[in-house]
């Protein structure tokens, strides 16, 4: 069947006008962004989430990330889907879901760094070891936390943007989370084309990449955990809230329309340098980011880290999120503890 002309533009015009009308209408209705962040392994995961929805919204849940990774069913490079994928039509489902209970659905891919968990490596770097940072070196992942993919490698950059362009379209989204946590392995000692290099210099490169497309071509919202664009020393925080490895200069050389999820799990008292006060929030705001404080399973570091975020009267703290790394089922996140003492002291 052949549609006229007019009608096609038509629909096009209009589904792009609903689309752009929800997000609008989403901003208007939520000047806080109450979110959670959830691992997606495959279907299972995205319809425990879908029937989990209605009582998320009813906690005052409005948007959700989820952290697909290689869990989607790349057409683009099926080798690299991972066992368990999602369809696009799960994606579509999850999306349509989420908008008819007032949610925003962000998805995740988790980029430059966690290439690898445990003893997995991850397919990218598996079925592209030219792309690997430290490609043949650490067999097993022994002495190492996650692998990297390498920021320099050729055919790399376009290869992801292939990956990322199918989420984007898959889940409709309006925005999208870059990950760019807890890199460690950068500017190795076994990659020729980086070795030597500054590590701000490539971390910064590589955020810029991602913006590039995502909100240059893609007119997308960003956002990324910035625990690498903090300094652990004159933040007191540990290598893991925050960088060790001269990362940290990259805060002044990315753009600042980047949506920081600043991630903090444990009350001050625990952190190598004892800080008194949770100092990445001013810091990131001063430089100019909306920030996204974001925080995890510990009741009492919820709510204090939500609530001196809070007492800032920042405008550019945009309010609670809550990681749960598989630490609550989706089905029972709307009653645990954390999320609500998060989601009460905003
Ligand atoms: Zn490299």
């Amino acid at each position: 069947m052949r549609f006229p002309w007019w009608l096609v533009v038509a629909l096009v015009v209009s589904s792009g006008l609903r689309a752009a009308g929800w997000i609008d209408d989403w901003r208007a209705r939520n000047p806080v962004w109450r979110g959670a962040h959830l691992l997606v392994n495959g279907p299972g995961t995205a319809r425990e989430i879908e029937t989990a929805l209605p009582a998320l919204r009813d906690a005052g849940l409005n948007v959700l990330i989820v952290q697909i990774d290689y869990a989607f069913a790349f057409d683009s490079h099926p080798e690299v889907r991972g066992p368990s994928p999602l369809s696009k039509g799960d994606c579509r489902r999850l999306a349509e879901a989420c908008h008819a209970n007032g949610i925003r659905l962000i998805p995740q891919f988790s980029c430059l760094g966690h290439q690898s968990w445990s003893g997995t490596t991850h397919p990218l770097v598996t079925k592209h070891p030219e792309f690997d940072e430290t490609p043949g070196q650490y067999p097993g992942n022994k002495g190492i936390y996650c692998r990297t993919w390498c920021q320099r490698a050729p055919g790399r950059a376009a290869f992801v943007r292939d990956l990322l362009d199918e989420m984007v379209d898959a889940f409709g989204a309006d925005a999208f989370h870059v990950g760019m946590d807890e890199v460690f392995i950068l500017a190795s000692e076994h990659c020729e084309r980086c070795k030597g290099a500054d590590p701000a210099a490539l971390f910064a490169d590589s955020v810029v990449e991602l913006h590039e497309h995502l909100v240059g071509k893609r007119k997308l919202e960003m956002l990324m955990w910035s625990d690498r664009l903090l300094d652990a020393k004159a933040t007191g925080f540990g290598e893991w809230e925050a960088a060790k490895n001269g990362t940290a200069p990259a805060i002044d050389r990315i753009p600042k329309d980047i949506v920081q999820c600043d991630w903090h799990y444990e009350p001050l008292s625990k952190y190598p340098g004892k800080p008194t006060e949770y100092g990445s929030l001013r810091l990131l705001a001063s430089k100019g980011f909306r920030v996204w404080p974001s925080t995890w399973k510990n009741v009492d570091s919820a709510k204090a880290f939500t609530l001196e975020a809070r007492a800032l009267k920042e405008p550019r703290m945009l309010g609670p999120l809550v990681t749960t790394w598989g630490a609550v089922k989706p089905g029972v996140l709307a009653e645990w503890e954390p999320l609500r003492a998060a989601f009460a002291g905003w």
